[in-house]
Parts: C-alpha cells; sequence; structure tokens
C-alpha cells in the first residue's frame, strides 16, 4: 500500500505535470490536503506543517504562485526524510547504539528514538560530534548518505600478503607477525620515534613509526600485528618505515587488502574516516532499498547498490572494484539522463510564441552577407525556422567547431524575430567576446537599417549604460549583446522573444533561465552555441533536455593549421622558428596542463615556464602570462591586452580554450600535449589560423609510449573536431566531456569513471523507462523518481 507520502508526492508531480491547474485531484488540493494530512500525521510524516505551509489557498493562487508553492513543497518533501515504511527493517538494538540515545533493552519500540534516514546529519552518527561534523562538512559531507557517496580518491593495494622471509626492497606488500620487541626512543633531533621488531617464523624485520608516541600504548610485544606499506632498506636489510598497520583481527581496514584513501581536510584522519565509513556501511546498508527495478539489474548484471557502496568503499578485489564503479556509474548517469529526459517533457508542454518567416528574408540575408552559406549552416537555419514556428518555446544547442560560422545562423534567426516585432538577447561569457559578437552580428544586420544591434557590457560608462537599458526597454534596441550585465534586475525588455547564449557551457542553468525569464508574456525562444564537441552517443545524454544541430563543416576558405608532434629534442629549432615568426610581426600562444594536485611536479607549470621563457629564452620580447587562478577581471585585461598586440608571446593555462579571435597569433605551443584530450588540443588549435597568415600548432609531447604518440599524430591527421572527440570517448572514456557542461547539472562523482558501455546501457534503459512510464508514476517506480529529485535537487534550487 503506497504511504501518504507517496500518495502526495505522486499527487505533486500530476499537478506539475499538468500545469498547475488544481486538477491533479478530484475535489481541488485543498481538499486532498485536508484529508492527507490526517493520514500523514497519523503515520508521523515530519513534513505535514511545512507541506500545508507551502500548499493551502492553492485553488487560490494563481498560476506562477502556483508553481512556486508546489515547488517549494516538493523541495520540503526532499529534504524531510519520509517515515519509515512498516517493510523497512527497524534498526536493531545493535544497530542502533551507534546513535546518540541508544535505546535501553528493556525499551518498548514506542519510546524508539525517531528512526532516522539517510539524509540524517552525521553528527547522528557515533564518534561523530561538532567537530567532526564541521571537517566533514569541508569535503562535502553534511548527511549520512553524503558519507556514504564520499568515494575514496584512489587505493593503495596491499593485498598481496608474504611472509618476512620473502621480502624485497621497495615492494608494496603486507606482512602478518607477532612483536618480539617495542621500544619508544627520540632521533637525534628529538622527534619521537617509535621501533618494534616483528617476527613471523620465517624472519624478522625492524618497523620504525616517526612523530607517533601514542604507538607504544596499542603496539605491545607479544601481539599480533598486520603492517602494509613499502618496503625500504637499512644497512642493507630490509626494513618498514611509517607503514600502515593494524591488529590482527577478522575484518582488515587499513592493511592486507585494497585500503581505500579518501580525500581528506585539516583534522579529518585517514584512519578514522575508515572506521566510520565501514562502521556506517555496516549499519545502514542493510536499510538501502535499491531505487533501480530488480529486473533492470537483472537482465544487465548489475550488482546491488549495497554491495556497490560496500565495494567502492573496501574492494575485496580488482573485479568487485569495477563492478561496483560500473554500477554506480549506471545510475549517475540513468538519473542524469532521465532527468534530462523529464526537463524537456516539461518544456515541451510550454506555449511558446509561434514565428512567421516573412518571404524572401533569408534569401536577401543571404544575398548580402558576401559569402555562400555552406550545407551545414544552411540546414541549421531551417532547423531553426521550423522550431521558430511552432507555438513552444525552442531550445536548441547549435554545435560546431570554431570557425565553422555559428554567428551567421544566430544572426539569421535574430532577423526572423525581429522581423515577428520581438527583441533578441544574445550573451557571451566575457566583455571581449561579447563586443566580437556584436561586432559580427552588426555587421551582418547593417543591411537592415531599421534594426538597431546594441553592447551592454559591465565596462561602459553608467550613463552609456542607462541610456541602452532604457533603448531596450522601450523595445527600440531590438537586438542587444552583453555579458552577465543582461541579466541584471535593471535591465527589462519591451518584448524577448529570442535568447541566443554563445559559449554556453560557460553558464549556469541559473544564468540561462533568468535571461529567458526577461521575456514577459510567454517563454523566449532559446539558442544555445557552442564550440565545444561532444561526441553524439554522450551529447544525447548531457544535453538530452535540448535538440542539437551539429555545424560538421567548415567554410571552404578556411587554411589548415599545420601541426606537427615534436619532443624537446627540437626545443631549441621550435624556440628559433617561433623567434622568426614574431620577428616578422606575428604573436604565439604557448599552453600549459594545468596543475592538478601537488604529486603533479613534473608539469610545466605555466607561471615556472612564463618566467623562464621571459627571462631565459625570449629576453627581447614581451611575455605575457595568464592563467585559470587569476580573477576574471585580470584575465580579460591580459587578453585584450594580447590582442592589441601588447605582448609577442603569451603563455597561459587551457583557459584561453574558449577564446578572443586574435588573428596576428600564428603559433600554438602545447606543452605536454599528451595530458590533454584530444578534442581538446583541437580548440586550442583553433586559436591560431585565424587569419591570412600560415598558422602553426606544436605538440610537445615526451611520452615515449607508441599509444601516446599515436593519439597525438591522430591531431596531426585530422582537422574534425568530432571525429576526434569520438576518439577521446573511446580512448579516456567520458570524463574530458562531463566538465563541459556541469553547470546546472548534478554533481556527478563516478560518471567520468565509466566506460563507454555503462554510458550505452544507461542510455538505452533510461530511453525505454522513459517511453513506457514518461512521469515515472508507476508504482515500481517511485523509488526511482525519488532518486532522480534527490539527484537533481541542488539545481532544481538555483533555477
Ligand atoms: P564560430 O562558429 O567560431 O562562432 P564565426 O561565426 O565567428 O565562427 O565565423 C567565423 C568567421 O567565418 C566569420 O568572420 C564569418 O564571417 C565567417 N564565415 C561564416 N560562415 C562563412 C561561410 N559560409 N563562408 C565564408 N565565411 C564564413
Ligand atoms: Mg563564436
Amino acid at each position: 500500500m503506497a504511504s501518504p507520502r507517496d500518495t502526495l508526492e505522486r499527487t505533486l508531480h500530476l499537478e506539475t505535470e499538468q500545469g498547475y491547474r488544481n486538477q491533479a485531484v478530484m475535489g481541488g488540493l485543498d481538499l486532498f490536503l485536508e484529508k492527507w494530512q490526517r493520514e500523514a500525521r497519523a503515520a508521523q510524516d515530519p513534513a505535514v506543517d511545512g507541506v500545508l505551509r507551502c500548499l493551502s489557498g492553492y485553488g487560490n493562487m494563481d498560476g506562477a504562485t502556483r508553481e512556486a508553492a508546489l515547488q517549494k513543497a516538493r523541495q520540503l518533501l526532499d529534504e524531510t526524510e519520509p517515515p519509515p515504511m512498516p517493510s523497512v527493517a527497524e534498526p536493531t538494538a545493535e544497530a542502533s547504539s551507534e546513535f546518540s540515545e541508544p535505546p535501553t533493552a528493556e525499551a518498548a519500540p514506542s519510546r524508539r528514538k525517531p528512526s532516522i534516514g539517510l539524509g540524517a546529519p552525521v553528527t547522528e552518527l557515533k564518534g561523530v560530534g561538532e567537530v567532526n561534523a564541521k571537517r566533514l562538512e569541508r569535503v562535502g559531507v553534511h548527511t549520512i548518505r553524503d558519507l556514504l557517496y564520499h568515494f575514496p580518491r584512489r587505493y593503495d593495494d596491499y593485498s598481496r600478503l608474504t611472509t618476512i622471509g620473502k621480502l624485497e626492497v621497495d615492494e608494496e606488500v603486507t606482512i602478518c607477525g607477532i612483536v618480539s620487541r617495542a621500544k619508544a626512543a627520540r632521533t637525534r633531533s628529538g622527534r619521537p620515534l617509535f621501533r618494534v621488531t616483528l617476527s613471523d617464523g620465517t624472519g624478522s624485520i625492524d618497523v620504525t613509526w616517526f612523530n607517533q608516541p601514542h604507538l607504544a600504548r596499542q603496539i605491545r610485544p607479544g601481539r599480533e600485528i598486520v603492517v602494509s606499506g613499502t618496503v625500504d632498506s637499512y644497512l642493507g636489510r630490509p626494513v618498514f618505515t611509517s607503514p600502515e598497520w593494524e591488529p590482527l583481527q577478522r575484518q582488515l581496514l587499513h592493511t592486507g587488502r585494497l585500503v581505500p584513501r579518501y580525500p581528506l581536510t585539516d583534522g579529518l584522519r585517514m584512519r578514522w574516516l575508515r572506521r566510520l565509513m565501514r562502521q556506517t556501511l555496516d549499519r545502514w546498508i542493510p536499510r538501502i532499498t535499491d531505487p533501480m527495478p530488480a529486473n533492470l539489474l537483472e537482465r544487465r548484471g548489475l550488482v546491488g547498490l549495497g554491495q556497490a557502496l560496500d565495494q567502492i568503499h573496501f574492494p575485496k578485489d580488482e573485479r568487485s572494484l569495477y563492478r561496483a564503479k560500473q554500477r554506480l556509474c549506471f545510475d549517475e548517469f540513468l538519473l542524469l539522463q532521465l532527468g534530462l529526459l523529464l526537463r524537456r517533457r516539461e518544456r515541451l508542454q510550454k506555449t511558446g510564441r509561434a514565428l512567421e518567416l516573412p518571404d524572401g528574408l533569408l534569401d536577401s540575408f543571404q544575398e548580402r552577407l558576401g559569402f555562400d552559406l555552406t550545407t551545414a549552416q544552411q540546414r541549421a537555419i531551417d532547423e531553426i525556422v521550423a522550431d521558430l514556428a511552432l507555438e513552444r518555446p525552442m531550445a536548441r544547442l547549435l554545435q560546431g567547431d570554431v570557425g565553422s560560422g555559428k554567428t551567421v545562423v544566430a544572426a539569421a534567426a535574430a532577423l526572423v524575430a525581429v522581423r515577428n516585432g520581438l527583441q533578441v538577447a544574445v550573451m557571451a561569457p566575457t566583455s571581449i567576446l561579447a563586443e566580437q559578437l556584436h561586432d559580427t552580428l552588426s555587421a551582418m544586420l547593417a543591411p537592415w537599417a531599421d534594426i538597431r544591434c546594441e553592447l551592454l557590457i559591465g565596462g561602459l560608462p553608467d550613463e552609456a549604460k542607462d541610456v541602452i537599458r532604457q533603448d531596450v526597454a522601450s523595445g527600440a534596441a531590438q537586438v542587444v549583446v552583453g555579458t552577465h550585465a543582461l541579466i541584471q534586475a535593471q535591465v527589462s525588455f519591451a518584448r524577448l522573444g529570442l535568447v541566443v547564449v554563445d559559449e554556453q557551457h560557460r553558464f549556469g542553468v541559473a544564468q540561462r533561465d533568468a535571461l529567458k525569464a526577461k521575456g514577459t508574456y510567454f517563454e523566449p525562444h532559446m539558442l544555445a552555441m557552442s564550440a565545444t564537441p561532444i561526441p553524439r552517443s554522450l551529447a544525447l545524454t548531457i544535453y538530452g533536455d535540448l535538440d542539437v544541430t551539429v555545424l560538421d563543416e567548415v567554410p571552404p576558405n578556411r587554411q589548415k593549421v599545420i601541426t606537427a608532434v615534436r619532443d624537446n629534442l627540437a626545443r631549441e629549432r621550435i624556440y628559433v622558428f617561433i623567434d622568426g615568426q614574431i620577428q616578422a610581426g606575428h604573436q604565439v600562444f604557448v599552453v600549459c596542463p594545468l596543475i592538478e594536485g601537488d604529486d603533479d611536479m613534473d608539469v610545466t607549470a605555466a607561471i615556472e615556464e612564463h618566467r623562464r621563457l621571459q627571462e631565459e629564452i625570449f629576453s627581447r620580447w614581451r611575455v605575457g602570462l595568464l592563467h585559470g587562478r587569476m580573477s576574471a577581471q585580470d584575465k580579460e585585461q591580459i587578453m585584450t591586452a594580447f590582442r592589441d598586440g601588447a605582448y609577442d608571446i603569451l603563455v597561459t593555462t587551457p583557459v584561453i580554450e574558449v577564446g578572443v579571435d586574435v588573428p596576428n597569433a600564428t603559433v600554438m605551443l602545447i606543452e605536454d600535449a599528451d595530458r590533454f584530450g584530444l578534442a581538446q588540443l583541437h580548440q586550442l588549435r583553433g586559436r591560431v589560423g585565424r587569419g591570412a597568415a600560415k598558422s602553426y600548432c606544436i605538440l610537445m609531447s615526451n611520452d615515449p609510449t607508441e599509444t601516446g604518440r599515436e593519439r597525438l599524430r591522430l591531431v596531426e591527421g585530422t582537422h574534425d573536431g568530432f571525429v576526434l572527440a569520438e576518439k577521446d570517448l573511446e580512448m579516456r572514456g567520458p570524463g574530458d566531456f562531463l566538465g563541459v557542461r556541469q553547470h546546472g547539472l548534478p554533481d556527478l562523482k563516478v560518471a567520468s569513471l565509466g566506460d563507454h558501455e555503462t554510458l550505452q546501457m544507461a542510455r538505452e534503459e533510461a530511453t525505454a523507462l522513459f517511453e513506457a512510464d514518461p512521469s515515472l508514476s508507476a508504482e515500481e517506480h517511485q523509488l526511482l523518481a525519488a532518486s532522480i529529485r534527490h539527484f537533481w535537487r541542488h539545481t532544481r534550487r538555483e533555477q
């Protein structure tokens, strides 16, 4: 039987589906709630009062208020755990001992502390007080569920068990022995050290720990302990220095297995976290109900959620770890895709304004361009015009390589909108890009003397901004190009009909929605543009809510950037070549990979490289520096300076990927090129070759492996970003691409570890589920629907 909570959730879902017409239940929501609250109170649902506060008087609210009220109520339901269903096992007396007030043996069930859910704060766990909760918060863990989903960053493989007699220096192993001697002492510099001798019948070995005086109380002679680590040598004999250890017991956490290593912060200790994790898994896994339909799991050979969570933390072996990751990754892809499909469905039910295409408008647009449209551009424009003609808001993504001519397509769409008496807002992520876009669009729309195309960016003088805002508000300016400045509260449109977002992945869903919300009477059409090539199979997963058009053709007059893979042996010659290019008046990009964590010591850091080039190699030229840790303002300023010729060389990190047209730049030198994705290299290469002069892309790589070289050679030979993106997906998995649309998407924890097959599987299952039950209202899909809501909760709040 469905619980009152389930019934309410389903009703609210249906009401949302039906567009807030108060018809989801007979007699309206107010009547329903009256009956519901009695049942819900009887079931001790903690959300009753909150829900009533949100929804009372629903029948008398107008559409927008209803929507807001419903959203709020659903959010509240997501955040308050429902009371336990009778079928869910109550924690046993033993299990409850981890709560702050363990029930006594004779406590009657009714006097028990109400059972808590996965959404409860971690302070409910034994051993987690305010201080540790604060520390966990800093790694993003607030609730018990968060803790279970705080996955290891990596594992130490201590599964190789051996005997002391067989130890070899530098091996990573585990041994088990009896403590025959133990001695606390100090090093010459006064550091505490603790040394024990371990024996196991095949030999004995000295083990030393520094700065851990408390060990003397834990490791006593006669005790049997397990030690894992890398074997060192001291005076020619094998020893262990500060290895992991624990007493020999049935279940090993820190030694003798694949040992998890978690992301930590100050004060959060690895061993403590492992113990907490083990305890929490043991107590909670039996209480987790798997939201995935059982037949799906069986059909696909996926492990259950409980097993997956257990094994991703404490894997039995590599195979088991793989299967755990596969399952969790499947979940993320499936929830992601289903969420997007539901969004898409909601959108298709909205009303938009149908636009007409005046006779001959596009013909005269093309005639005045001065070049022929590519077939791909033509097709894109046709698709867009067809979308605009419908009475529902367009949401189309236009994907095309740098230089494929997306702006022309946007201009055509803008023209159609303006001729229908509507305004167009075009948003770019930075001021320079907005300026650039404004220049191009104005030029293309110039033949229509009555169309005013304005630029609105933060850097303009206040009076200028005021004038433009007034013209936008009155409708005198039909097209306005700008940055985030467009979504500020002071900006209002007389009749916004089309929103264009360039480099759309740089904006969050919230920002895109804020711009769309400037439409007054109906939801504006939206055209999003992106130069990041996403493989087709992945595009369906991460852009499932949008219709996608691909510009898979570049205009014919484009030069191909000459690309070459080189190693350090060629460095001198390359610098001579660069010198020659600068003497000829050109400019050069040098790209270094980002520093990821501190273990990547060998990665050429942009800062150091900048210093080296300026001081040691190119002291007679002006070398600029631009990297990801600078403020947005500084970045823009340096980029503008480079465009205007203030630097000859710009040393940078991949932040310039989405960049600015610098037609004078002819060389792109990419250091440690093997560290980049192929599609990313291709995008970087697109920064040069934008002027008339011959241009070059040099991929520096000292990766000696044949596969490494093979990969880079693909970039030498291929100038199609989509082909390279497909190769990336095949060779490196989806990780490279998932960041592209991270804004506004749920936080993906394991998906990037997944492989092509799991992705495919999730897509097929999502499509099938959605086709069979588009609103996920069937009984057996309720848990899944709840999981989707939970997975998407933060993004929903953003909107
Ligand atoms: P992107 O897709 O990178 O935004 P743009 O729209 O900025 O590319 O176009 C790059 C340049 O190519 C512009 O100067 C534009 O005028 C030009 N262009 C666009 N389409 C064509 C075409 N079909 N033939 C020739 N040049 C074109
Ligand atoms: Mg562009």
